[in-house]
């Protein structure tokens, strides 16, 4: 499902002057079986802007296009309940808000309000595997899991619906360098495989530049720039201006490009530019 922004203002005050809007005539799309990053400083409207596609939040005005769904300030509750089980959504720490004794009972618990039939035991297996786990993980206790587990159970819990978007806000924000890379390969394995459109939040710069497609910035609620991850990522001054960390990997290279009139050409992990460069040094 293609997600296209139209035009959309956002306020949780409607007394505020309209400068203070959370979001201003925020127009974009983010484009299906694609990972799509929301990038921008802390208060820019980032999470607001998600809550938006999966009716948390309403516009204040203009709409939000999720597949055929019109999400607009009219929308009906019934069209919303429908659309949360197509979109997704997994706050930060999600593994916060856990409280069943097992995997299996967590998996399984928001099932009880789906009423599409699904096999519960058949889909948890399902779920699991999708995440990279498997049912050893059934009867295990949740809260003693390691940080990267518990993450993939609270992305499995969301999966159990099958949501065709699937929204992930900071995913590898607390996690060691382990749990980081299986979230990372968790990611991917959501588009290339499962075929699932991504939208992901986040600060960790380094991640994206390996995984995004497309890359959109927010900052004090206005779209700055929206385009492919190369494109925005290599564009050293725009990051600085709106206060974004600079992937190591673009700045490296930028810096050879500068100092040297070098061009390194695309390298998206730091690890593959380090063994490029070894190998001519060698
Ligand atoms: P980000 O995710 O980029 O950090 P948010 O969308 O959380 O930004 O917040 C954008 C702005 O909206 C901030 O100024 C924040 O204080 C405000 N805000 C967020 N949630 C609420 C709320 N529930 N009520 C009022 N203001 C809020």
């Amino acid at each position: 499902m293609d997600v296209v922004f139209d035009n959309v203002c956002f306020t949780y005050n409607r007394n505020i002057p309209i400068a203070n809007e959370v979001l201003k005539e925020v127009s974009l799309k983010m484009a299906k079986n694609k990972i799509n990053a929301i990038v921008g400083p802390t208060g820019s409207g980032k999470t607001t802007l998600v809550e938006l596609i999966n009716g948390l939040s309403l516009p204040t005005n203009g709409r939000v296009m999720v597949g055929d769904f019109i999400v607009d300030h009219n929308i009906d509750k019934h069209k919303i309940n429908l659309l949360r089980y197509k979109v997704g959504l997994v706050f930060q720490f999600p593994e916060e808000q856990f409280f069943q004794t097992t995997v299996k009972q967590e998996l399984a618990f928001g099932m009880q309000y789906f009423h599409h039939k699904i096999k519960i035991n058949e889909r948890i297996s399902e779920v699991l595997k999708m995440v990279g786990l498997n049912d050893s993980f059934l009867d295990r206790n949740p809260f003693k899991l390691s940080g990267g587990e518990k993450r993939r159970i609270a992305i499995a819990a969301i999966l159990m619906f099958d949501p065709e978007i699937i929204i992930l806000d900071e995913p590898t924000v607390g996690l060691d360098n382990g749990g980081r890379k299986s979230l990372i390969n968790l990611i991917r394995r959501l588009k290339y495989f499962y075929r699932k459109t991504v939208i992901v939040i986040s600060h960790d710069v380094d991640m994206l530049y390996q995984i995004a497609d497309f890359v959109h910035i927010l900052n004090k609620g206005e779209l700055i720039a929206s385009g492919s991850k190369y494109e925005v990522f290599n564009d050293i001054e725009l990051l600085l201006e709106n206060n974004i960390s600079i992937p190591k990997v673009a700045a490296f290279t930028r810096k050879v490009y500068d100092k040297k009139g070098l061009n390194l050409g695309k390298y998206y992990e730091i690890n593959d530019l380090i063994k490029m460069v070894y190998k001519h040094v060698q």
